[in-house]
């Protein structure tokens, strides 16, 4: 684990964090976390600033929940369109080259690091927040696939979404019924107590085992983590009662590094070799 300080930042559709990692620790004197800045010009200048009174660290590293250029340009962000093509970080931080990981590898990175000793296993991390992310971590490795676009889990065909509209554009995604938008919102017409959001909850859940089981199939994981804002809200205990329920031999456990798991996530694919890293650039 490197001992070099990272600045590692946390870019996500609700919020955008960012801190110095040593040795896969926080510093949790430089931690910020703000929501995340409606234009990208507001983003850079708050990173700049960021990273500047972290005492301007030589190494940086982005997990990101949009598809960046090597130049950390937005390539893909559906939920923020406008941003494509923008810069998110200053010349100054650019001139670093810094390592970009998607946002959800980034915390099957980490996930693996606790989960696994010396990271060596095959760890299976989805990330439920405001969308639905998901990373896995072979055998020591993150997959990436050909355009590292590999494990979009949050668009995962399962039969308790049948029907329901992603943003995507198609139906049944895990993400349209299982995100914390889809809750938010669920939530905001019907109320919090409702019979309705109860209903929707349990449907939630029952996607999320679903895409866990289909992901147990596919990986025979070593450990299975949920990470972001909803999958850390406790969650998991209904999971696996319905995974047991299902007769699926799978323990879904919180991250270990709880809302810093992009962060550190970061700090790892960044302190990885040269010929592990090539094709973390997005
Ligand atoms: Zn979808």
């Amino acid at each position: 684990m490197s001992g070099t300080p990272i600045f590692a930042v946390d870019l996500g559709a609700t919020w955008l964090r960012s801190a110095v990692v040593l040795a896969g620790d926080i510093k949790t004197d430089t931690l910020q976390r703000s929501p995340t800045p409606s234009e990208p010009a507001e983003c850079a200048e708050h990173l700049d600033a960021a990273w500047r009174s972290a005492g301007r660290p030589g190494r940086i590293a982005i997990a990101a929940a949009p598809e960046l250029q090597p130049d950390s340009t937005v390539r893909r962000w559906p939920n923020r369109p406008e941003w494509l093509g923008q810069p998110l970080l200053s010349a100054e931080m650019k001139r670093l080259r810094p390592t970009l990981i998607d946002d959800a590898t980034a915390a099957s990175l980490s996930a693996a690091a606790k989960l696994c000793p010396g990271g060596r296993g095959t760890v299976v991390c989805l990330s439920v927040g405001t969308g639905i992310g998901g990373g896995a971590v072979v055998e020591g490795r993150p997959l990436l696939g050909r355009t590292g676009a590999a494990m979009d889990a949050g668009h995962i065909p399962v039969p308790a979404a049948r029907g329901a509209s992603c943003r995507c554009g198609r139906r049944g995604c895990l993400q349209a019924v299982a995100s914390g938008r889809s809750l938010a919102m669920l939530e905001a017409s019907a109320g919090r107590h409702s019979p309705a959001y109860r209903t929707g909850r349990r449907r939630a859940i029952r996607a999320l085992a679903e895409a866990y089981a289909i992901l147990h199939a596919l990986f025979d994981a070593d450990a299975y983590a949920v990470a972001g804002g909803l999958g850390l809200s406790g969650l998991q205990t209904d999971l696996n009662q319905t995974l047991a329920h299902r007769g699926r031999p799978i323990n879904v456990v919180p991250h270990p590094d709880g809302s810093g798991a992009a962060l550190v996530g970061a700090a790892l694919a960044a302190g990885l070799t040269e010929r592990a890293t090539k094709n973390l650039l997005l």
